[in-house]
């Protein structure tokens, strides 16, 4: 599963991709394309793409992004001042990688959008 997927990819050392952060449960990179001046992706080991695939046994790696994105968080330097965490699920929400991730975004005023 998640044979041509990059995130797997970068997961396993076959595509650059400078990692942040990693524990047992996810990886941290920093947006090809930011969006903002802190734009870090926080990607579970596991490929799966929708949250409607979660199921119970995942939710250790839930708590797992959130508390890595805790971390990055303070490390950039966006803890005082703020971030958005967004997840993209699906057409409409603009979601172009199938491999699920959280978006960390800071270091500016973000727009008023949620
Ligand atoms: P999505 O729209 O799927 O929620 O977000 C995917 C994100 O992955 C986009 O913000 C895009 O810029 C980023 N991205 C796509 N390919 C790469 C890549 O090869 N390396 C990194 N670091 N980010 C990528
Ligand atoms: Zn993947």
């Amino acid at each position: 599963m998640g044979n041509d997927c990059i995130f797997c990819k970068i997961r396993d050392g076959e595509m650059a991709g400078e990692i942040l952060y990693r524990d047992n449960h996810c990886f941290v990179i920093r947006d090809i394309a930011p969006q903002a001046p802190v734009h870090l992706l926080v990607i579970p080991n596991i490929h799966f793409t929708f949250l409607s695939d979660l199921t119970s046994e995942k939710h250790d790696m839930i708590g797992a992004i959130f508390s890595a994105a805790k971390e990055v968080a303070a490390g950039e330097k966006v803890d005082i001042s703020g971030y958005r965490l967004v997840i993209n699920q699906g057409a409409n929400s603009g979601q172009i990688v199938d491999h699920l991730h959280l978006h960390l975004l800071g270091g500016q005023l973000l727009g008023n959008m949620c």
